[in-house]
């Protein structure tokens, strides 16, 4: 995973010093994890996260038993897995939340430029192709040209969009038409596109929502009026794995403003230092569903935190 790629190769040698030794002093743990540490900062992983991460490691490190099967290197890498998987998923690994009567509905909310439509595209597409019926539904009304562009996403995956101008949408498939006329105000297209997926029985419905540059109130709280209008079964929160140490913060915020249920990485295909998302399930407790790694429709993984921790320390 590009994103990971200058971690997975300082880990890697992290580990290339343990390999010679039959037995660990506490001193070579320390070193072991000091080199650790400064791979975890260095890819921008959360100085918190990095804190608790490495002291749990020391701990587990220095209390192994001697094991049969493993020598020491394979040990520590066991623990350092293990503790990944636990930072990248809070103990948790679990499927899309689908509603017992449908439609399930899925609300995107993440910065400007997040990947919040390209996720919707991909979703779509991916929900279409293990057999669901999803609806696209353009709630941002901020961006312009929002509207237009997952019109063209959901062509391009061949999954309808619900858009506000006239009531009209996009026939990624079949045709379907508005109850009603809707206007500017994203919370109406919402409930309206829920409506409509009622009625026309899309099992799954996808709502775009704004994003801005940087958090602030009114999308904030333009976000819960969209979510308290229809209630959605997922509020997936969507970040750029390439935003840095801004990823706490932002992830903070949208966690407190919307309490989001999921997050999706996306940009994990980019070549900068991808370790900020890593803080992401840590600092909210809340899971890592996709994971989006690249700009064409099917770049786009259900996420495992075991398979992800796994793939970083290859
Ligand atoms: P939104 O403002 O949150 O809706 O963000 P967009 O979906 O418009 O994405 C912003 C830009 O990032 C677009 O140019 C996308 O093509 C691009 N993008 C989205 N997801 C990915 C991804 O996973 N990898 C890469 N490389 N680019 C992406």
């Amino acid at each position: 995973m590009a994103a990971f790629s200058s971690l997975t190769d300082r880990l890697s040698n992290a580990f290339k010093n343990l390999r010679s030794k039959g037995k660990l002093s506490e001193a070579d743990i320390d070193g072991t994890i000091r080199e650790i540490r400064r791979a975890l900062l260095d890819a921008d992983v959360a100085l918190d996260v990095v804190r608790s991460f490495t002291a749990r490691i020391r701990e587990r490190a220095l209390g192994t038993e001697v094991s049969e099967a493993l020598n020491p290197a394979q040990q520590v890498v066991k623990i350092v897995n293990e503790e990944l998987t636990d930072v990248l998923g809070r103990g948790v690994d679990r499927p899309l939340n689908f509603a017992k009567n449908p439609p399930t509905i899925i609300m995107l909310a993440g910065l400007q430029g997040a990947g919040k439509t390209t996720l919707a595209g991909k979703l779509g597409y991916w929900l279409k192709d293990t057999g669901h019926t999803p609806l696209l539904v353009a709630a941002d009304l901020q961006r312009p040209n929002a509207v237009t562009q997952l019109q063209v996403v959901g062509e391009r995956a061949g999954v309808p969009v619900y858009a506000p101008e006239k009531g009209v949408q996009s026939d990624g498939g079949d045709a379907v038409s508005a109850p009603g006329e809707t206007s500017g105000d994203p919370v109406k297209v919402a409930r309206d596109g829920v409506a409509l997926a009622r009625q026309k029985l899309y099992d799954v419905v996808i709502i775009d929502t704004a994003g801005r540059l940087g958090v602030d109130e009114v999308l904030m709280k333009q976000a819960r009026d969209i979510r308290d209008a229809v209630q959605p079964n997922e509020i997936l929160f969507v970040i750029d794995a390439m935003i840095g140490q801004d990823a706490v913060k932002t992830a903070k915020a949208f966690d407190e403003g919307v309490d989001f249920t999921g997050v999706v990485l996306s940009k994990l295909d980019g070549d900068a230092r991808g370790g900020a998302a890593l803080s992401v399930a840590s600092v909210t407790g809340k899971p890592i569903l996709f994971a989006s790694t690249g700009e064409g429709l099917k770049d786009f993984e259900v996420f495992h935190p075991d398979r992800m921790a796994s793939r970083i320390l290859d």
